[in-house]
């Protein structure tokens, strides 16, 4: 606090040079549908765990991208998968996955990559026909 009794804030920018990219493309890999996110909100507003507490994975998703990582792993914590957010989205990011992905990210857990069961089902047709 100054003499004068008040306190400037911090600067709200983001030097996208000084950004570490590593988690986000290494997120990007896995989930590349989230490329196509044009951060709408509809997940946020579909979301079941929003309606209950002050959750947001619009922002949490749109912090991830921008590298600032602080506090994300526990906010994370509040979603339950239960995928309302992958069925509202416009451009068919796969949510669901984003979110656990994620969480295995941040808390240095080997990531997953999700498949529509329809492809692994496909997969197995195959197979079984050779
Ligand atoms: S609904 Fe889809 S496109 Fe919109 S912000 Fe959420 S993930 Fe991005
Ligand atoms: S999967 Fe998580 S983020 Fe998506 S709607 Fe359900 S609680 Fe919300």
């Amino acid at each position: 606090m100054n003499k004068f009794g008040f306190s400037i804030s911090q600067g709200r920018q983001i030097n996208f040079d000084e950004i570490k990219t590593d988690k986000v493309d290494k997120l990007l890999e896995l989930v590349p549908s989230f490329k196509l996110c044009i951060g709408c909100g509809g997940c946020t507003a579909a979301c079941t765990a929003a309606g209950f507490t002050d959750y947001n994975i619009r922002r949490i998703h749109t912090a991830f991208q921008r590298g600032q990582y602080t506090g994300l792993e526990e906010k994370l914590q509040r979603c339950m998968l239960c995928g309302k957010c992958l069925l509202v989205c416009p451009r068919g990011v796969n949510t669901r996955s984003l979110i656990v992905n994620m969480r295995r990210i941040l808390s240095n857990v080997e990531p997953v990559t999700w498949r529509p069961q329809r492809e692994i089902k496909a997969e197995s047709n195959e197979e079984s026909h050779k």
